[in-house]
């Protein structure tokens, strides 16, 4: 098939899944506002593929078929691949200015990487684990599948193991009940799936977290198309709802999150990655570069919002009147500092990139998991330098329609000035309200801190990953130099 168009993907979705939304069950995904606009918004980037301004960035020649495939679902085979594969992040996650978490390219940069490496999954049973990954890495680029995913653990008593909460029966990790001839019959939820009401299907890698041989039986990863029979999707309330795109520039990008229940759901053998392994489950992301791959795509779209954050505040001091004050040229230069850094780390990370074990083409030198880390730490500056630097600017914003109105000749008069009219004004503040106070803010600043597992575990698997024999060297260096 190759690469998809916009009107393909939005019919595609439209295949009777069971998606339930404040309430109420919706034939479809189209017939929610909310839902609509973000499905729309990765429409426009899959047609982006097609545009001749962006096609030799977006797109390349598949080595093993020759079809035309997204270039970010490319296995990179060289340091040329890696940067082809950035280019390509560069635009779709520029164009949606770095604020959607989730734009096909984070999960295509998975699978590829996961393809490549597939060889790691094989063990002694009788399923073909590794050519089911490596056939369903192929599948998902020769057709331009969109995926949601979920490697997180369900989040229900963290002072239990899954072993004591499936004895207490509130495992409600994805779990197999049974095995059939077909497959595995599966119970359970994944929750915080992003994109699954919008997406073709949803890659599960359970529990997304270092288990004991003891919890074996909740080690699974499978994909389903999510309208599989006995699934659900479960959407969390959207930030924006109706209202008018006017009035909340960034309504189109609320990648909505969901909670997916698993009711006896078949999944056929050929769609099981990983079973009853805790070895292969403790050890997969590292074996391929889990860290590396996605890092490359998220340190990319860092930049990308870093660069929206930077242009952001710099309006909004031009409409105020203040660019020229140290202060606020020095809150502006900390996020250019920022900026820099995360291109300063992806230049490093390409840089210093070699094959894996696997032939594979791996981002290097941890620098990605640092560029991870650190914006885990800096994102909260951000937007509250945007909001410092508005003050009650975000408070008066009038909506769009308000200017139409009998009062809209005084509200003119009352919020323009000679660098903005009154309703550009409005606009401006309600983009950075929408970036940095609205729900939608709030979300995706949690997003940030927590969308790689939390802060503090982050940090502590860096400090375990690293090779501290430098630093230790240093330090003795320093101590047999005072005692000589
Ligand atoms: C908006 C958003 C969207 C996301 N989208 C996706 C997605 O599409 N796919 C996906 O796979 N993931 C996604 N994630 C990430 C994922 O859902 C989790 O947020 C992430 O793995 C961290 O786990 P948690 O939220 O369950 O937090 P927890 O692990 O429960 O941590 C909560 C707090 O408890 C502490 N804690 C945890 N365990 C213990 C313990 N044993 N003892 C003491 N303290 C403990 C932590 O330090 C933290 O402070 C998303 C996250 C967010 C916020």
């Amino acid at each position: 098939m190759g690469i998809i168009t916009g009107r393909q993907f939005l019919d595609r979705i439209c295949d009777g899944r069971t998606i339930y939304l404040k309430g109420h069950r919706l034939d479809s995904p189209l017939n929610s506002t909310p839902l609509r606009r973000v499905a729309e918004t990765i429409a426009g980037l899959l047609d982006m593929q097609h545009d001749p301004e962006h096609r030799d960035v977006l797109v390349r020649t598949d080595p093993e078929t020759g079809e035309s495939i997204p270039a970010t679902s490319v296995i990179p085979r060289s340091a040329e691949d890696l940067v082809a594969r950035r280019r390509a992040f560069e635009l779709w996650t520029g164009k949606t200015f770095g604020v959607m978490g989730r734009t096909p390219d984070y999960m295509n940069a998975f699978l590829a990487a996961l393809g490549g490496c597939a060889e790691a999954f094989r063990d002694d049973s009788d399923v073909d684990f590794a050519g089911n990954i490596r056939e369903y890495a192929r599948y998902v680029r020769k057709n331009n599948i969109i995926t949601a995913h979920c490697f997180a653990s369900l989040q229900n008593n963290r002072s239990h193991s899954l072993a004591e909460l499936h004895s207490q029966q509130q495992a409600h990790a994805p779990h197999a009940i049974s095995e059939t001839k077909a497959g595995l019959v599966l119970r359970g939820a994944s929750t915080s799936v992003t994109l699954a009401p919008v997406s073709d299907e949803i890659v599960v890698f359970s529990p997304g977290r270092p288990v004991t041989e003891a919890e074996k039986d909740f080690c699974l990863a499978f994909a389903l198309p999510l309208n599989t029979p006995g699934l659900s999707i479960v959407c969390r309330e959207p930030y924006f709802g109706d209202a008018p795109v006017a009035d909340h520039p960034l309504a189109p990008y609320d990648e909505v999150d969901a909670v997916v229940l698993y009711d006896d759901v078949l999944i056929p053998w050929e769609r099981v990655f990983l079973y009853r392994n805790a070895r292969i489950s403790n050890s997969y992301k590292l074996e391929m570069g889990f860290a590396d791959h996605i890092g490359h795509q998220v340190a990319t779209r860092l930049y990308a919002k870093l660069n929206f954050a930077v242009g952001l505040a710099n309006e909004i001091a031009e409409v105020l009147g203040t660019a020229q004050a140290p202060h606020i040229q020095g809150a502006i230069g900390r996020l250019m500092v920022y900026q820099n850094t995360m291109e300063a780390f992806i230049r490093a990370a390409e840089a210093e990139s070699a094959p894996d074990k696997w032939g594979v083409w791996k981002p290097g030198g941890n620098h990605l998991w640092s560029a991870l880390c650190m914006s885990q730490q800096f994102y909260d500056t951000v937007t509250t330098t945007v909001r410092d630097l508005s003050a009650s600017g975000l408070i008066n914003t009038p909506a769009a329609a308000d200017f139409d109105t009998p009062a809209g000749g005084g509200l003119q008069a009352a919020l323009g000035s000679g660098t903005a009219s009154g309703d550009q004004r409005s606009t401006l503040f309600r983009l950075a309200w929408d970036f940095t106070g609205h729900a939608f803010a709030g979300r995706s600043g949690l997003y940030e801190r927590f969308f790689n597992g939390d802060q503090v575990r982050t940090l502590a698997r860096y400090y375990a990953g690293t090779d501290l024999a430098p630093a230790r060297k240093a330090v003795a260096e320093a101590l047999a130099a005072a005692t000589e």
